[in-house]
């Protein structure tokens, strides 16, 4: 078996290959630059970071970042651009990582982006950025394609290591207030660029600690909360206000922040962290869990401290996660850090429609996770206490293509299996909190409770805005942040007038 590389052998590795390059004196051309091997993440071993909490990946080495921006083609027409939502000049950053000019990298990508330490870990290139990337399209290999967020990341932490990272400056006060409702991605976007503007910003948080899904969802081993943490403490030496343990709707209702609290305007980012069930039999036995649940107590309650945590999850031996998207791998690679000995995932698709980031299903499988495809949840089985014991399945197959594009799974009839566990946890997605429409008279959801927004993010209700996964229904980090800048720039707008 071939040993784990370390990240001094990668390193190593890439410091000859660059040494030979620049041996040449000459430019490399397209076909050389090909020819440079995608450079691998360094990541934990396996066997250790199964027994661990900390990041798995741990980054690129100076090498490896410029070994891999030579790469680049350097295209004129820059496909990738086109691919990442809030469109980052990524030939400009990627070039100025080739001159050794970290610190112009790290400049460039923050032109348009507010967290690219975040988005370099947790956005799915593979089918944004680095989808259209001209080199996997050569290579006729999406997987080969330069490594954008990777070196996106490299900018970002080389930026926070070397303690550059500043507070943008804010304007003269304008005596004009904004309320931000939650402090996700989006909430934290709005509350930097309007405070930017001279406004004075409040965020109110339901949870005792800002950040979203960034802190209780994607997990210490993908996202540290200390990045996250850092983007906070930039908030608030920025002057933002944060107010915790504030649930819009129960502690105070909307109305009242523009009504009778002298808020100018507010912005809702509330999140879609209302998580769906299967709705089968035994979904309410003891040891079912939703995925929010599940990660919320390890991320936020640090169930994962085994002896410490006030509110430890109970030890599972046999888990089984229902679906196929970055929830699912979160929960399944939490289970196994939690000490389960059996971890599965059940998708009832293959793992060409499964919605997770290539990288992370890669993870979960050299984490030891089963994978059952083409299969899916009939049942849950309990016993006497009313315990879950097992849970029994169905196979399928793919049928035509659906709404979604995605071949639809259809059941096999008299494929039932029996699994035999003591834990269920479901990741089939999350949709809107209710709470805010139904105590915020006159403001517009659609039939799945998202609050629907014109073009500039506005809602049906005067100098009220909203944006992110309440808009979008459960969707990505980046696209909640590009709503928060689109929403923050009309709130400017809206403040001057
Ligand atoms: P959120 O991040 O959900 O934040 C909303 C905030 O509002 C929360 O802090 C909540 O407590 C607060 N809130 C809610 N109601 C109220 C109220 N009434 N009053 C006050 N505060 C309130 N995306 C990726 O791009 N890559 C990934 O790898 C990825 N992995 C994920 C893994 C998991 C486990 C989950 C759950 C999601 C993942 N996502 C991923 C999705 C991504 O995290 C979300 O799309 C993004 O966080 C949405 O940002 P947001 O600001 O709209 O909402
Ligand atoms: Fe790619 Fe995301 Fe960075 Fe855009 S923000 S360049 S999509 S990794
Ligand atoms: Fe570089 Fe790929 Fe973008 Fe071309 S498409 S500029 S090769 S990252």
């Amino acid at each position: 078996m071939n040993a784990h590389p370390t990240k001094d052998s990668l390193a190593a590795e890439a410091e000859q290959r660059l040494r030979e390059i620049e041996a040449s004196s000459k430019p490399l051309k397209p076909k050389e630059r090909l020819k440079i091997p995608l450079q691998a993440m360094p990541a934990q071993d396996p066997s250790v970071r199964r027994r661990n909490i900390s990041e798995v990946a741990l980054g690129y080495s100076p090498e490896q970042a410029r070994l891999e921006a030579l790469r680049c083609l350097q295209c004129k027409n820059a496909p990738c651009i086109a691919g990442c939502p809030v469109r980052i000049n990524i030939p400009a950053f990627i070039k100025a990582i080739i001159e050794g000019n970290n610190a112009e990298a790290i400049a460039i990508i923050k032109r348009t982006s507010l967290l690219p330490a975040v988005c370099g870990r947790v956005c799915p290139q593979e089918v944004q950025c680095q989808a259209p990337c001209t080199v996997g399209r050569t290579l006729k290999d999406v997987g080969l394609a330069v490594s954008i967020g990777r070196l996106e990341r490299f900018a970002a932490d080389w930026e926070q290591a070397e303690h550059r990272t500043k507070a943008p400056p804010v304007k003269p006060a304008t005596g004009k207030k904004v309320a931000v409702i939650g402090s996700g991605p989006a909430g934290i976007t709005v509350a930097a660029d309007v405070r930017r503007e001279g406004h004075a910003v409040t965020i109110f948080e339901a949870f005792h600690k800002p950040g979203g899904v960034m802190v209780y969802g994607i997990p210490e081993f993908r996202l540290p909360k200390l990045i996250v943490q850092k983007e906070v403490d930039t908030l608030k030496a920025m002057g933002v206000e944060l107010v915790a343990n504030f649930v819009v709707g129960r502690t105070r209702a909307l109305h009242d922040l523009l009504d009778k609290d002298g808020f100018d305007a507010v912005f809702i980012g509330t999140g879609a962290g209302l998580p769906k069930f299967m709705n089968i039999e035994g979904e309410n036995l003891v040891g079912v869990f939703s995925a929010n649940e599940y990660l919320t107590r390890a991320n936020l309650m640090r169930a994962y401290d085994l002896g410490k945590a006030h509110t430890p999850i109970f030890r599972s031996h046999k888990v089984a996660v229902l679906g196929g998207g970055n929830v699912a791998m979160d929960a399944a690679r939490m289970a196994v850090r939690l000490g389960a000995e059996e971890v599965h995932i059940v998708y009832r698709r293959t793992e060409v429609e499964m919605p997770a980031r290539v990288e992370e299903v890669a993870h979960a499988r050299e984490e030891g996770i089963i994978f059952h495809l083409l299969q899916n949840a009939k049942r849950v089985l309990g016993n006497a206490e009313g315990r879950v014991t097992g849970l029994e399945c169905l196979k399928y197959r793919l049928g035509e293509p659906d709404e979604s594009g995605r071949r639809r799974p259809v059941e096999i009839p008299g494929s039932e299996l029996v699994m035999p566990l003591d834990t269920v946890i479901v990741a089939i997605g999350n949709e809107s909190n209710p709470l805010i429409k139904q105590t915020t008279i006159g403001l517009d959801t659609d039939r799945w409770g998202r609050i629907i927004v014109d073009e500039n993010g506005k809602t049906s209700l005067p100098r009220v805005y909203a944006g992110g996964d309440i808009v979008l229904g459960a969707a990505t980090v980046i696209l909640a942040m590009g709503e928060g800048r689109r929403a923050a720039a009309a709130i400017n707008r809206l403040l001057v007038q």
